[in-house]
Order: C-alpha cells, then sequence, then structure tokens
C-alpha cells in the first residue's frame, strides 16, 4: 500500500499510553498502515500470557490497568517478528534492557526505517557519555529522533492536557513523528536540538530523586523550588560541558525542560520511591521491587552513569546535587546530605 507500517517495543508503563495514541492516529491517517505491532516482554499474569490478555481483552493489566488499548495495536512476543516488515520504529523501554534489544532486531529492519526513542536514560560508552539514541543510530543505523516532555503515563493515558517536544536530527522525519503522536490533547512541538532535548528527559530523573529526599524531611515547596532551579543549573551546565556550543538555551523552556522536571518532581515515581527511601531506610533496589509491580526507576540508575563520567573529567564538585543523588543512593552518604549540598552549591558562593 506504501504506507509506513508502525512498530513499538515494548509495552511498558508509558509505552501502553502511547500505544492508545499510535493506534487511533494511524486509524485516521492515510500515512500509516493501520496495524500496529507492539513487541511484549512475555510474562506470565496468573497463569496466563500478557500478550494473550492483550490481544484478547486489549488492556495491559499489569503495565497499565483500566485503559482500553485500541484493537488495532497487537501484542507480539517475539522481537523479530514484531518489526518484521515496519517502516517506524518507536522505543518506550527501560533504558538498561535498549543495547540487548538493539543486538537482537539488528539485520531484521528494512531499507529506510526510521526511528524515535522515547526513553529517558544515559549510558557509559568508552569515550564517556553515551545517549539512548546513539546508542541505537550505531547498532541498527538508522535516523533516530527523540521525545521527552513534561508526560505522566497514567495523565496521558486518561487524555488530559499536556506538551510534549521531539527532538529531531531531519526534520522531516520529525515532522513524520509528529502526525504519528500529536493529538488535541497531547501537543508536541519538534526542535532540531535533539541532543539537548535527550539530556533533558536523562537528567530530570536524577533532581526528582533530590526532589524526593527533600519530600521524605517533609521540607516544603519553598525547598524543593530550590531542588529544581539547582538541578536546572546543573542541567543546563552538563549539556554545555558534554555537548558544547550546540546547546540551544531555549530548549530548555520547551516541556522536555523546565515542565518535565516540574511534573516528575511532583507526580513521578523516581519521586515517590525517594521519598520512601527517606522515611523507611530501605535500599532503592528494594522499595522499587516493592511499590512499582514491575515498573523500572530511572533514575538512580541515571546517577551513577553520570556520576561515573564526571568522575573520568575530574568535574565532581561541580556538579554537586547530581553527585548527592548518586552517593546517597548507592554510597551510603547519609540522606540528610542533601540539604548541606544545597547550602554549599557552587551557584551560591
Ligand atoms: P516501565 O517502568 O513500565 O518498565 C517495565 C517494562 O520493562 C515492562 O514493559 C517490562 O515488560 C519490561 N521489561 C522487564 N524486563 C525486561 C527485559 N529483560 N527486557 C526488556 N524489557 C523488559 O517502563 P516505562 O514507565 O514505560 O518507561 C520506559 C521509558 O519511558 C523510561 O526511560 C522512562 O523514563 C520513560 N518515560 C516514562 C514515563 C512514565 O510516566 N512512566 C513517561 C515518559 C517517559
Ligand atoms: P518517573 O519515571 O519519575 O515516573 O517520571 C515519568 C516521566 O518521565 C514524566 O514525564
Amino acid at each position: 500500500s506504501g504506507r509506513l507500517a508502525p512498530c513499538m517495543a515494548v509495552l511498558s508503563h508509558w509505552g501502553s499510553a502511547i500505544a492508545k495514541i499510535i493506534g487511533h492516529n494511524v486509524r485516521a491517517s492515510n500515512r500509516f498502515d493501520p496495524v500496529v505491532n507492539m513487541w511484549v516482554y512475555e510474562e506470565m499474569i496468573d497463569g496466563r500470557k500478557l500478550t494473550e490478555i492483550i490481544n484478547t481483552e486489549h488492556e495491559n493489566v499489569k503495565y497499565l490497568p483500566n485503559h482500553k488499548l485500541p484493537a488495532n495495536v497487537v501484542a507480539i512476543p517475539e522481537l523479530v517478528d514484531a518489526v518484521k516488515g515496519a517502516k517506524v520504529l518507536v522505543f518506550v523501554v527501560p533504558h538498561q534492557f535498549i543495547a540487548k534489544l538493539c543486538d537482537q532486531m539488528k539485520n531484521h529492519l528494512g531499507e529506510g526505517t526510521i526511528g524515535i526513542s522515547l526513553i529517558k536514560g544515559i549510558s557509559e560508552g568508552p569515550d564517556g557519555l553515551k545517549l539512548v539514541s546513539d546508542i541505537i543510530r550505531e547498532k541498527l543505523e538508522l535516523d533516530v529522533s527523540v521525545l521527552m516532555g513534561a508526560n505522566i503515563a497514567n495523565e496521558v493515558a486518561e487524555e488530559k492536557f499536556c506538551e510534549s517536544t521531539i527532538g529531531a536530527r531531519n526534520e522531516a522525519n520529525g515532522q513524520i513523528f509528529k502526525e504519528l503522536l500529536q493529538t488535541p490533547n497531547f501537543r508536541i512541538t519538534v526542535v532540531m536540538d535533539s541532543d539537548t532535548v535527550e539530556l533533558c528527559g536523562a537528567l530530570k530523573n536524577i533532581v526528582a530523586v533530590a526532589a524526593g529526599f527533600s519530600d521524605g524531611f517533609g521540607l516544603g515547596d519553598n525547598t524543593k523550588a530550590a531542588v529544581i532551579r539547582l538541578g536546572m543549573m546543573e542541567m543546563v551546565a552538563f549539556a554545555r560541558l558534554f555537548l558544547g556550543e550546540s546547546v540551544c538555551s531555549e530548549t530548555f523552556l520547551e516541556s522536555c525542560g523546565v515542565a518535565d522536571l516540574i511534573t516528575t518532581c511532583y507526580g513521578g515515581r523516581n519521586r515517590r520511591v525517594a521519598e520512601a527511601f527517606v522515611k523507611t531506610s530501605k535500599s532503592i533496589t528494594e522499595l522499587e521491587a516493592e511499590m512499582l509491580n514491575g515498573q523500572k526507576l530511572q533514575g538512580p540508575q541515571t546517577s551513577a552513569d553520570v556520576y561515573n563520567v564526571l568522575q573520568k573529567k575530574d568535574m565532581v564538585n561541580k556538579f554537586p546535587l547530581f553527585a548527592a543523588v548518586y552517593q546517597i543512593c548507592f554510597e551510603g552518604r547519609l540522606a540528610k546530605e542533601i540539604i548541606t549540598c544545597l547550602q554549599n552549591h557552587p551557584e551560591h558562593m
């Protein structure tokens, strides 16, 4: 038919909310094939396969319960089957799984396939920082855009109004993804500063952990606003350090910047688990397993990747908030030292 066949991996929490949008949009479009293949990491739920439940009840009962998915979204347990014939790939998995998935789908993609990453995280490569989109580009040789924004999955699934940002390297491809993803209540701006958009999405999760610590101590809204502001200053400095002159200040004013930072510091899982970390003294790993029913946190792991990269550059002292989050999560530093870190922040010296 010449229409672009979309495929998504994986039917996660955010992936399910986005699948609902994509399923509706492709049905109304002449550009896209009306069937959406969705790779799902198979698990058994009360003796039944999750893919089978999704394909009969049209609901992801584990990761996005109480929301119906359009019937043209088809769950497929084999990744190679799911990507067969796909021209448009949407990547939505916790960032720790992406490299392995790319290795599995390599050599199974057709010419001219394009991708978009909704994954908020970074990785470490031999030369330091590595963007998730770069892992996909290198392993699959695709043009990759990114979508990041103030998009708590449940609220998007409930069709409450929000904004989002697409960062594109190829503007025409960015516009294709806008057509695939925009709705009256999910408004998208396409910008060309793709790497900054992606770094915003990854780094705000570290700040949200600090905001959760602050909430755990009952410090109130002024303190949290300071965490948000100082966190934003570190996000900007980090982006400038690693991306250089190409970073455009206006990008931080898009949904991927200030708006996502605010929503995650108030309504996100990273904030919620960090608050419980202070109140219960359990480890982050224990709390993630106890509180999230299989969903994954990105903030603590991202703080570890960022910390390693900063250490290699001898720049840890320039990013005290990012460093404190890592040290509190993984090295036994006392959580209340988040306050010392705010008091002595280089912004005030
Ligand atoms: P999630 O927390 O729901 O992650 C769980 C998913 O991981 C499940 O689908 C599970 O099947 C899958 N999984 C488990 N083990 C796996 C394995 N070994 N290999 C592959 N997959 C496996 O994920 P999420 O909330 O959709 O987040 C995905 C990405 O989207 C993250 O980077 C997140 O930061 C970003 N994001 C999330 C939201 C949100 O509100 N949840 C919003 C915007 C962006
Ligand atoms: P959490 O992963 O902290 O829930 O953040 C979700 C998000 O990215 C909202 O935009």
